[in-house]
């Protein structure tokens, strides 16, 4: 059962109920409605969708975009969101498996599997975030609403996330390098990579990720009042700011970074777009938290990769 394959199977399937999870999130969370009564209804004619017509996305292709009861369009959304989740959880699955394979089946003789929580919990942390970003690029799309309990939920995640990857730290992740000579220092709970001069280990962990939160929300904030000081008006709700320290949460500092940079320039391309085809005037409003969002994705996927080849640049 350790096969590739079986590990996207269950992905997919996970993600196709999560997406489905996220649909009623996405319907209800803006209006301030219970995410689990009632039960999944039409929202036009308000009768009950039996669990045969609530299949993630079959159901949509077999009732022809219908609601059986009354007849009305259902969105496209609703396919697109399950179908969506389920890709990000069959990727996010097939990583799980190669960090699983690497650390309990190859190598674990020189690398061994008391190294894996790291691995593993960062894993966990781009599942969640998926979930969640995915959900409040439509919620902002739709109602240019951001939730308190998708992104403080999602701050606190990450930041629980970190504490445990400070607790279960490999042998020598107690360790701070220095280079250029790599010189060891240990002391009790240091880390390679993860530590410095001033903070080692589990410290530098969980202080660096509290500092990464705070420092991307503070961010926004000195965006948002920049923005309001020249043109005169709100640019920027402070959802987008909860956003953007939830990202960090879950994925760092400089991955947050990223996803903004991502974030403006699509919203760029798209307000551009918007202006040539005579379809917005210089003061339309963008839902910028669904760029901010769509940010996210791409740099929790790639962002690594871009990091790395940025710091090699710069050295
Ligand atoms: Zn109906």
């Amino acid at each position: 059962m350790n096969s590739r394959i079986f590990y996207e199977a269950a992905g997919f399937l996970l993600g196709l109920l999560f997406g489905s999870f996220l649909n009623v999130c996405i319907s209800r969370l803006p209006r301030n409605v219970s995410v689990i009564r009632p039960g999944s209804r039409c929202p036009d004619c308000e009768s009950p969708i039996r669990w045969f017509d609530n299949i993630p996305i079959l159901s949509w292709f077999l009732l022809r975009a219908r609601c059986r009861s009354c007849g009305k369009a259902v969105s496209w959304r609703y396919p697109a969101v399950e179908l969506g989740t389920a890709v990000w959880f069959t990727i996010q699955a097939a990583r799980l498996h190669t960090v699983l394979r690497f650390y309990f089946f190859e190598n674990s003789h020189s690398t061994p599997s008391s190294y894996a929580p790291s691995a593993i919990l960062s894993n966990l942390g781009i599942f969640i975030l998926g979930f969640l970003l995915i959900g409040l690029m439509v919620m902002d799309w739709q109602t240019g609403l951001l939730p308190d309990s998708f992104t403080l939920t999602g701050i606190l995640i990450g930041f629980v996330l970190i504490c445990f990857q400070a607790i279960f730290l490999g042998p020598t992740e107690d360790q701070v390098l220095l280079p250029p000579h790599s010189i060891q220092l240990t002391s009790v709970g240091a880390a390679t990579e993860n530590g410095n001069i001033f903070l080692t280990g589990p410290e530098a962990l969980i202080g660096g990720r509290m500092l990464a939160i705070l420092g991307a929300a503070l961010l926004m904030l000195i965006i948002r009042w920049l923005y309001r000081a020249l043109r005169h008006r709100n640019g920027m709700g402070l959802g987008d700011a909860k956003m953007l320290a939830m990202i960090a949460a879950l994925l760092g500092f400089w991955p947050a970074m990223l996803s903004l940079f991502f974030g403006v320039l699509a919203a760029s391309v798209y307000a551009v777009y918007l202006l040539a085809r005579g379809r917005a005037k210089a003061d339309s409003k963008l839902p910028f938290g669904s760029f901010l969002a769509a940010g996210g994705l791409l740099a929790a996927q790639i962002g690594d990769r871009i990091i790395d080849a940025y710091a090699r640049l710069l050295r």
